[in-house]
């Protein structure tokens, strides 16, 4: 049996679905949480219902926001004293800036951006995804890591059925490094909706939408069902909508149940960010274009008469 350190991360008081979907992974071990941040002891209460030995709190205003120097101190204590044999993070923007430090700091291994993992042992065996998504690599670690850590993409794992467990939760007590970095301020997206990497359906806009006027079109339909708005880098680039919506090779990762792309010709680097979502739509005037290749179901048609349609369409099955 292997001892897994799960990271937790935490929003709105409750832990995150990319990190319950984790607990999957490690059933059957002895595993164990851990949650950093400043207030998150009842976000640890919270857990008392899935498959969890203990939960390593820590604490503490240093914590507050993300800062790499004080977060890697607080995951180096919680290692030193739990001793995993296996890491297992989600693969936010937190744990691609965290983890490759644990992994310099204790020597171990690291594997990111896996979309399977089998644990056999204290070893564990992922599958993911390599160049732009053309091929999956399979890979283990050697006996040299003691430590293995692993990100998973989100979106992968169910997560698994709540069933009291009573899990034992350690506060730790945690006293900041001396500070190398500040962080002045933390500039929050104003969207309500769930960020692309963790949302369940996706609604995405390339250049087919001609203008950023027209992304209102892909509003109504994401909000009739609940999806988070995404978008192509070509208008990222054009200006018309933030970085932070780019899905792709240099954007998000993302793998959603549904991601519907609206004039969007499914460039390869386009594809390398999306290709892994459950179920794909596409909607694109040219039949010839190559996102149908990698769809589920393809609208050949107008996405300005598609679209209004879909979003009637889905309002008429809320509805009832
Ligand atoms: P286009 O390729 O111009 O496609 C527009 C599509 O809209 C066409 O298929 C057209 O038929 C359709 N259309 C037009 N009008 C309508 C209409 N009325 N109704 C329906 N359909 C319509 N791209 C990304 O997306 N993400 C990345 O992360 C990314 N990273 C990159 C990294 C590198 C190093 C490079 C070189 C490129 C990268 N790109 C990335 C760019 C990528 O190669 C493409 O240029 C880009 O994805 C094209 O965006 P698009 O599909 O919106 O635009």
């Amino acid at each position: 049996m292997a001892k897994v350190l799960i990271f937790l991360e935490s929003a709105n008081g409750k832990v995150k679905k990319s990190s319950l979907e984790l607990l999957s992974a490690a059933q059957g071990q002895d595993v164990a949480g851990l949650l950093i941040d400043d207030g998150v002891s009842s976000v640890a209460q919270t857990l008392k219902n899935y498959p969890l030995k203990k939960v390593f709190v820590v604490n503490n205003p240093a914590l507050k926001d993300f800062n790499s120097a004080n977060y890697l101190a607080a995951t180096a204590q919680v290692i030193q004293k739990f001793q995993p044999d296996i890491i297992l993070a989600s693969g936010s923007m937190t744990a691609k800036d965290l983890f490759p430090r644990v992994a310099a700091k204790f020597d171990a291994g690291f594997l990111g951006d896996c979309t399977q993992i089998k644990i056999e042992g204290t070893n564990a065996k992922v599958k993911r995804p390599l160049y732009s998504g053309k091929c999956v690599g399979e890979a283990e670690f050697t006996d040299s890591a003691k430590i293995k850590i692993v990100l998973m993409r989100p979106n992968q794992l169910p997560v698994p059925a709540e069933a009291a467990s009573n899990c034992e939760v350690s506060e730790e007590s945690f006293t900041a490094p001396a500070a190398k970095i500040r962080v002045k301020e933390v500039v929050k997206g104003s969207s309500t909706k769930p960020d692309l990497t963790e949302a369940a359906i996706i609604v995405s806009g390339g250049r087919g939408m001609k203008g950023p006027e027209h992304f209102k079109l892909l509003e109504d339909v994401a909000n009739e069902i609940g999806a988070t708005v995404g978008a192509s880098r070509a208008v990222v680039d054009a200006g018309w909508v933030p970085h932070t919506m780019q899905v792709g090779q240099t954007g998000k990762t993302v793998a959603p149940n549904l991601y519907i792309a609206c004039g969007i010709s499914g460039a390869i680097q386009h594809l390398a960010g999306m290709s892994s979502s459950k179920v794909i739509v596409a909607i694109n005037k040219d039949p010839e274009a190559p996102i149908f290749k990698k769809a589920t179901y393809g609208i050949v048609g107008d996405a300005f008469e598609v679209l209004p349609k879909l979003k009637d369409a889905f309002h008429k099955l809320v509805a009832h």
